[in-house]
């Protein structure tokens, strides 16, 4: 059955993102910074196509077409990032440094975390995976004000993560060095 893991838990697998013929492949993360989208339903939708300044993301006629992106052109900019209203794109770095890699995903709840917290990571059903460290906070009006949160984590879990563990009021800001 199509996208058997996204209707019986709410999030498509790994390995249901690899059929896709847009999904990075190792050998495209190796080359620098670049968009993930992880949307897989066919919806009518293009404001990621639109977005881009490149031209890397296309999805063409009919607009239920899934997004496929041209990792050639990707150049980790962010931009679809903040313009997708489905919180579907985020941007991976896997050799952010010798050991870490970074993420960078959209975090449209109240509280936020702050510049060197160490917060939880988690994977596409909400599961813990590790710790990482908040490298930067943008809130910029070219991203329509949507933060967009940058965390560094140890690259041996760079495929399962997708962005942090909701923030309660009072484990927020620097309160989270006690995680
Ligand atoms: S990160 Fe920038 S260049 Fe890459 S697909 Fe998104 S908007 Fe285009
Ligand atoms: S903007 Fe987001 S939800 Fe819409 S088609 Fe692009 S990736 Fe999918």
């Amino acid at each position: 059955m199509k996208n058997e893991y996204l209707k019986n838990y709410g999030a498509p697998s790994l390995d249901e993102l690899k059929k896709l013929p847009s999904f990075p492949k190792r050998k495209d993360f190796e080359k620098g910074p670049i968009a993930v989208i992880e949307c897989i339903e066919e919806i009518p939708c293009n404001p990621c196509e639109k977005s881009c300044p490149t031209g890397a993301i296309t999805i063409g006629k009919p607009i239920t077409n899934l997004p496929r992106i041209h990792f050639e052109k990707c150049i980790g900019c962010g931009i679809c990032v903040a313009a997708c209203p489905g919180l579907a794109i985020y941007i991976k770095h896997l050799n952010y440094s010798e050991e870490e890699a970074l993420i960078s995903f959209p975090y449209e709840f109240l509280h936020l975390p702050q510049k060197d917290d160490i917060v939880k990571l988690v994977g596409r059903l909400g599961e813990e995976i590790c710790k990482g460290k908040v490298v930067e906070i943008l809130n910029a009006k070219w991203n329509n004000h949507t933060p967009i949160i940058r965390v560094s984590y140890n690259k041996k879990y760079f495929d399962k993560v997708v962005t942090i563990k909701r923030l309660k009021k009072n484990n927020c800001h620097n309160k989270m060095n006690n995680l």
